[in-house]
């Protein structure tokens, strides 16, 4: 994939796993990244705990490995590269924060409507 996909994607995933993180789990701490991918640099910190940082690694690891071009969603690819385990908690992870992002962002416009 371009390189700007896989930094798009690679945001989304941080977005996410922060949301979920910080709404279900405790003791996160702040963890420095610095992700190469073809001339990309990526540099950024993110607060997760042991368990959503392994996760994360691994679905950073399994982007950088997708064949696809476009990439599909995950959820609709033919090829699912990932454990079935690790595949399940990333569904959920996403879901989770998928509702939160969505919820706020009705919120926000019902805000700004009712002002
Ligand atoms: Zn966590």
């Amino acid at each position: 994939m371009r390189e700007e996909k896989f930094k798009k994607e690679v945001f989304t995933l941080k977005k996410f796993f922060s949301i979920y993180c910080q709404n279900k789990h405790q003791n996160q701490s702040k963890i420095p990244y610095l992700i190469k991918y073809k001339d990309l640099e990526l540099n950024f910190e993110i607060s997760l705990c042991n368990e959503c940082k392994e996760l994360f690694e691994y679905a950073i690891q399994k982007l950088k490995e997708c064949p696809n071009d476009p990439k599909p969603r995950c959820r609709k690819c033919k090829k699912p590269c990932y454990e079935k385990e690790k595949f399940k908690q990333m569904a959920k992870l996403m879901r989770y924060s998928g509702i939160k992002l969505g919820l706020s962002k009705i919120t926000s416009k019902f805000r700004k409507k009712s002002l």
